[in-house]
This record gives C-alpha cells, structure tokens and sequence, in this order.
C-alpha cells in the first residue's frame, strides 16, 4: 500500500525516503540528504515520515521533526494527514523554540520554572534589560542594553552560563556579570527568552536521566529540515537527544535514534545568529550519516536555475553539487536598472499589474529585498495603485503595541510575577500611578528581592493606594475568570483592564479596538486548532506518559503562542495579496514570479560583509536563496539613487549581477547597462565608486530577518520627500559654505566640509560632532545653518 506514498517521487527521492533507519546490526542509523534548492528535500521529509508510520516501522507519538518556522510546521502536519489517515494534532512537529517550550512546559519543576513562566520576545528582553541597567544603576552608553542583549544571546547559543565565560577585560567582565544578573532576574519574575527555551531544555535533559532516557527511547526518529542553519546549541541538543553524546554513544557511535537531516550549504544564511554550516560536517563525522544527494530541481525554469547555479559556482567554501530540471528554459531573468527608488517602485507596480492580467494570483508574486527599510517606498506604490498586498515580517499581530498590552494583563493573571507585563501596565491605561511612584517601587522590590507585584502591597502612602487598586483589578480579573474559556477571558480582560474605553477615546485608536476583538477570534481559533476544549488533554496521543508531565492550561499555551507565532497576519491571511519580505524570511518558500529588488552595491551584498569573504559568501547564500524562490518568472532591479535612513545613496549595481550568465539574462534597459557596466566596473576609480565608499548610513536593521522591527503594515510616507525635492538648490547654488556650522535634526552639530553636485542632486559633505563624516543632499536633509 505504501507503493502510493512513493509514486510521486523520483528514484533518488524514494532511496531517501526509504533509507533504512537500522543498520545491519540493528543499530539506530542516521541519514543526511544533501541537495540543492527546490530539488524535494521538504516533500521528502515529509514523505519519510509518512512511510515510517505506514510501515509500521513507528507510531506517530514516536517521531520528533523540527522545522524552520511555525508555518512550515503547519504544513507539514496537513500534508501528512492527506498522505496518512492519522491525527497530526499532538506530534510533536515544530521549530526548535517550539519543541523546547514544549518540553520545558511538560517538566517545568525539573527545569527550576514556575508552571506560568512567560516567553519573552526580543522586544521584552530589551526592555528587562533596560530595566535591569536602571535599577543597577549601570551607565547605559557604556554598556548598551542592545549590545548587552546580543552579548547574552550569543552566549545562550554557545551554550554558556555567566559563570562559563572566561573573563577578559574589564568590558567583558562586566558584561558576563550583568548577564548573571539579567539571568537571576528572569529566574525571580517567571520569564525566558528565546535563546533560554533552548538552553533551558538543553540542560534539562543533560542534568535529568529519566527525563532524558525516556525521551530517548521514546523519539526514535528525528527529523530535521533546514539542517545548515542549526546553531551550535541545537547541534548539541540534537546529540543529546538522539543518544549520540558521550553519555549514551555505544562502540560504533550509532546513537539512539535515527537522525534524517536535510539541508542545502549553499542555504546557510543565518550565521548572524550563531547558525553554523560546520554542523553539517561534524554531523558526517559524529552521526555515520547514509548520505543521499537529489539533484533533479522541480521548482524553477531552467534561466531561473543556470542563474542560480552560476551565481553559486563562485563560492569557495561549498560541499559541492549541481542542479538540473527539466522543464525547459522558460522566461530569461529580467532586469531592470533604475534612475531611482521611486522609479524602481513604479516600475514593479507596472509589472505586477501585467503579471495579474496575464492570469498569475497575486500570492503568487513576491516582492523580495534585503532589509525591511527598503519596502517603505514599495508599500506607499502599491498603495497608491490600490494592489493588495502584505507583508510578512512587518509589524506583526502579536507585536503590536494594543495587542502586547492586552497579553501583558493576561499574563499577568497566570504569571504575577512577571515585572515586564506589570511594568508595561500597571499605568496603561493611565490610572495616575506616576514615574516616582514606581521607582519607590522598583527600590522596594529590590531590597526585598521580590517581584514588583509582592512589593506593591508594602508600599505606604498614596502610591500605595493607587498601587493597591491595580493590584485588586489584576487579582479581581483572574478570579472572575477562574472558569471561563480562554477566548472569554480575553474578552473580559481587554473589557475590564480598560484597553478597550482607553482605545475608543482615542482619535485613530478604532484600528487598535479592531486588533483588540481580533485577538479575541485569534483564541478562538487557537481553541479549535490545537484541540484544548473542555478537555485540555486532547492534544495528548496515546501513550503520551513522560515522567512528570504536567498539563498546561489553555491560557498559558495560547501566551506561549503568541511569543513564538511567526508572524502571521490572521487578519490577512486569506486575501489574494502581493507578498512582500526579506529575502531571510523566503526561506523554504516559492512563488511563480519574484522580484529581487536593490540589488545595489553596500545593500545587497550589505555593506558589513563587503570587506570579509566569509561575509560575502553568505550574501551570496542569500542571494541564491531569493533566486531559487522563482518558478516561472525571475526580475531583479537595481537604482543609481536610493533614500535610506534620510539619506540619499548613490550606489554601483550589486557585484552578483556580474556573476549571472549572460545567455539567461534580459536586460530591460540596455543603455543603462551599457554606460554603467563598460570597462572596468567595480574596480576603476570613477566618481561613483568614491562616492560609495565614502557614504555611511545607519545599518541595524539590515541583518533583520523581518521579526525584529516594529512597521504599521501599510505606510504613506515620501509626500513630503517629494514636496522638498522641488524646493532643490539651482546650479551650483549653495545655501551653505565650507566651513560653516550646521545642525541637523538627528545629527546634531557639524561643519560642512564639502559641497558637489548641482540640482536636485547637489550635495554637502558634513562632518557631525557625534556622528562623523556624512554626505547629505540638501534638497531632502533637514540641515540648518547655525552661524
Ligand atoms: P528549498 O531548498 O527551497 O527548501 P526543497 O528542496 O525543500 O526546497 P521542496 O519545497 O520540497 O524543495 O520542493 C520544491 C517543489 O518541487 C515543490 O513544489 C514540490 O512539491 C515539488 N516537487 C518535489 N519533488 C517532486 C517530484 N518528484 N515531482 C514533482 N514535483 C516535485
Ligand atoms: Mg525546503
């Protein structure tokens, strides 16, 4: 029977799904499948799975696969249930975060967490660190809370402790004492962050034998999509679980479990978050792995795959292999070279509007760029062209200010502890509880060591009885709740804490009531998704009976939810609409048409990695990523002008276009081309080129793969770009001297040290007391003579 799983496989596809998972002497064997984009590494996980259940090789309780994001978690398990009669609900199928609040739930006791801990995300990490500088009274510009929090994930990834890091200078020795500090204060209020989920549950299974045995013998099967972008914890915990570290490895380093391991080298596009290709190599080394390579690609068009294939040939540090497809040539790439940005967005928009004529669904067209700044102008075309369209890793719904509010009080109905959410509203909506009132409080919570909540009742005085109140609305909603459904609860919470008369009140504030209700339907569906009802243990599959297990509440799972969603739009999810992202967050993905746009030297390869080979090999990973999205249809842009951070770029086309095959390539505007490209391009010292070099601009968000940045999801923004840009200095006409002193709204203070350019094009060289050398164009800067 299980001939049907297998028909729609190639030979290689079916070898590697029906990989023996025991070896010849009965020992767990594991399995890497190397292949490149779109060859059916993703199907074939899937596939193996299916196969293994069917053949009753496993039952479904005893497989664990990890995937990349929640979204390709949630596809897996609706392919399975189309390939299998079988509930998927209750697998445990996840990502890595996923998985690790899973566990940590199930055995919180063991791991030292209160059953009601909280997830924090990056937004509620930076904002209990700064809250940890100030009470410490620690000098923030010596030591950052972002640098700080980056320090402490780095660390948490690496596996290590305060107490583990070696100490170097004074910086660093300070730094690994306010991560112990940052550490004890999470402990104190109940609360993890994302790079604990998976220190935490490491150390669980490190530091518990039943635990770890019986998870052991129970996940005899681990799967793993996306292996090039594990980080070095992962690695570690992957070892641990599947018996293949020290403490369990018999003589022949076979493990417990059978590891199958997908991946692509050339996909590896997180090592800015600690994810390490070296894993795949070790993996060989530690795990015996059978490997199987797939080379037939199903996904794109054969200019769309040379394009590819050529553009990765030119990295040196690749595991080697090719793609083939057959689907014939197809569409050569396009591209496009604009004057502008503004250009370049009205050009995709005449684009997409041809796509749509000829019959392509919108939400087959996807608008890809490398850092999420770029999309502003982008959304303001679209906008104003009236074209659906959303975008992923924007604002998303549980990030949004009124929704993070709402979250606040529901967790702190199951979690009182937990300072962030009390901080974040124990004044929202304002009940008159003033700045001092909360320092006092923020002392008493120290010298008692107790969380703010505890220590509110001590306090004395009017800040006392206004603290009080707050204290009785929390605790009055929790026991009015005590037996309500979870989608009730939200409902009188949003009511009672007063958000919704808050929001109402408010002049714009009827989008933040909408989200507000929205939430209300988002516990609903959670509700009927994961199966909590009146039976909370109907997620459980049979024989689901670890040593300890405690069951969580639906409340708790649905917080839970919403610190790790991946950013969904729920409000959005069904419209035919235009998809826009980062190139990082395409992963996994692919469309019939794409268009990869800014392709521009300093943006796309991004300037921090120019001048590193390892830096630019991983833009070139990315680089190949966005290209093998495309199915049918390939555009790439690049413009010679570009606003970023309020200020103008004039950059040289992206090295990576030189690195396509011309057979394969179209240009839309040839001229362009021709003037832009002859001779030598990079290399020669033309007035672009210095220029270039000598631009800055602010960078921190480039490496954003979309979940970091707080965007309304659609913006109308360069009205007033335009109206300055006609108000241009004529030829040569200055309205500033070199050597004269000038203030810029966010640079502050500098002189001028050089003056070019003419028109609307004209521009000043500043050099800014805090901020160093900028150029500045003067039809667009805020710049103000000061003497
Ligand atoms: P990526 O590296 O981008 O994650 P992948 O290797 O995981 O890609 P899949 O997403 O599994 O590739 O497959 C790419 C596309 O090819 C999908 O649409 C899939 O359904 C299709 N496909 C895979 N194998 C076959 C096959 N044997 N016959 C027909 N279509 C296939
Ligand atoms: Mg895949």
């Amino acid at each position: 029977m299980y001939s049907d799983l297998l028909a729609n496989l190639n030979p290689e596809q079916r070898e590697a799904v029906t990989l023996p998972p025991v070896n010849p002497h009965g020992q767990a064997q594991s399995a890497l499948i190397l292949a490149g984009a779109g060859s059916g590494k993703t199907r074939v996980l899937t596939t193996r799975i299916a196969w293994l259940i069917q053949t009753g090789q496993v039952s479904p309780i005893g497989v664990l696969a990890v995937t990349f994001t929640n979204k390709a978690a949630k596809e897996m398990m609706v392919r399975l249930s189309a390939m299998l009669p079988i509930n998927t609900r209750g697998m445990w199928i996840g990502t890595f975060h996923g998985l690790c609040n899973r566990l940590l739930r199930a055995h919180h006791k063991e791991a030292g967490l209160p059953s009601t801990f909280q997830i924090l995300d990056t937004q509620d990490q930076l904002s209990a660190i700064k809250r940890l500088l100030k009470g410490l009274k620690v000098d923030d510009e010596k030591y950052p809370p972002k640098q700080l929090q980056y320090f402490i994930a780095h660390a948490k990834e690496r596996g290590q402790r305060a107490k583990d890091l070696a100490v170097g200078d004074d910086f660093q020795a300070k730094m690994a004492q306010l991560y112990g500090a940052y550490d004890e204060q999470c402990q104190r209020e109940g609360v993890v962050d994302f790079a604990e989920l998976l220190l935490r549950s490491y150390e669980l299974l490190k530091h518990s034998e039943p635990i770890r045995t019986h998870y052991q013998e129970r996940f005899r099967h681990i799967l793993i999509d996306e292996f090039q972008d594990t980080n070095a914890l992962q690695y570690a915990w992957l070892k641990l679980l599947s018996g293949h570290d020290a403490s369990r490895v018999n003589v022949s380093g076979m493990g417990t479990s059978a590891v199958f391991a997908v991946g692509d080298d050339d996909q590896s596009i997180y090592a800015f978050r600690g994810a390490d290709v070296e894993n795949m190599r070790l993996y060989e080394k530690q795990f015996h792995p059978l490997l199987v390579k797939l080379e037939q690609n199903y996904r794109s068009h054969g200019h769309i795959l040379d394009t590819a294939n050529h553009l990765i040939a030119n990295n040196s540090e690749r595991l080697g292999k090719n793609l083939r497809t057959d689907a014939g040539h197809g569409e050569p790439v396009r591209i496009y070279d604009a004057p502008s940005d503004h250009a370049e967005a009205a050009w995709l928009v005449e684009e997409i509007k041809a796509l749509v004529n000829s019959g392509i669904k919108r939400t087959e067209i996807a608008l890809l760029y490398r850092s999420n700044a770029q999309s502003r102008i982008i959304e303001h075309n679209l906008f104003s062209a009236a074209i659906p369209y959303r975008v992923y890793g924007g604002l998303r719904f549980f990030e949004r200010a009124e929704i993070k509010h709402a979250l606040a009080y529901l967790r702190l109905l199951e979690n009182p502890n937990d300072d962030t959410s009390f901080s974040r509203v124990v004044n929202f909506p304002t009940r008159g509880i003033g700045a001092r009132s909360i320092e006092a409080l923020q002392d008493a919570a120290r010298a008692q060591q107790c969380s703010l909540y505890s220590a509110a009742s001590s306090l004395e005085g009017k800040a006392g009885a206004t603290l009080g109140g707050f204290i009785r609305l929390v605790d009055h909603m929790r026991e009015a709740t005590r037996h309500n459904t979870l989608p009730e609860t939200v409902e009188f919470v949003i009511q009672h804490s007063g958000l919704i008369q808050h929001y109402l009140s408010e002049r714009e504030g009827q989008d933040r009531v909408e989200n507000l209700q929205e939430l209300i339907n988002a516990a609903t569906a959670f509700i009927a998704e994961e199966g909590y009802g009146q039976d909370a243990a109907a997620a459980m599959l049979p024989g689901e009976n670890a040593p300890g297990v405690v069951e969580v509440s639906p409340l708790a799972a649905f917080l839970s939810h919403a610190s790790l969603e991946a950013g969904d739009n729920q409000a959005q999810a069904g419209q035919d609409a235009v998809q826009l992202m980062t190139v990082h967050s395409a992963k996994g993905l692919e469309f019939t048409a794409v268009f990869i746009t800014g392709l521009e030297e300093g943006l796309f390869p991004h300037e921090n990695s120019i001048n590193e080979q390892d830096g630019l090999e991983e833009e070139r990973r990315l680089m190949y990523v966005a290209i093998t999205r495309a199915k049918e249809r390939l555009y790439l842009s690049h413009t010679q002008s570009r606003m970023l951070h309020g200020q103008v770029r004039y950059n040289m086309p992206s090295r990576f276009l030189e690195e396509l095959p011309s057979d394969s390539l179209k240009w839309l505007t040839p001229k362009a081309k021709d003037a832009r490209w002859g001779g030598n391009s990079r290399s020669g010292s033309t007035w672009q080129d210095g220029y270039t070099r000598q631009r800055e601009y602010e960078s921190n968000d480039f490496f954003d793969s979309g979940s970091e940045r707080q965007r309304p999801v659609k913006r109308v923004g360069s009205a007033s770009m335009e109206v300055k840009r006609l108000a241009s200095p004529p030829r040569g006409d200055y309205p500033f001297k070199i050597g004269q002193n000038v203030f810029h709204t966010k640079f502050g203070e500098g002189r001028v040290t050089g003056l070019e350019g003419v028109d609307t094009d004209a521009r000043a060289q500043v050099n800014f007391k805090r901020h160093g050398i900028k150029w500045l164009q003067l039809s667009i800067a805020k710049l103000a003579a000061i003497d």
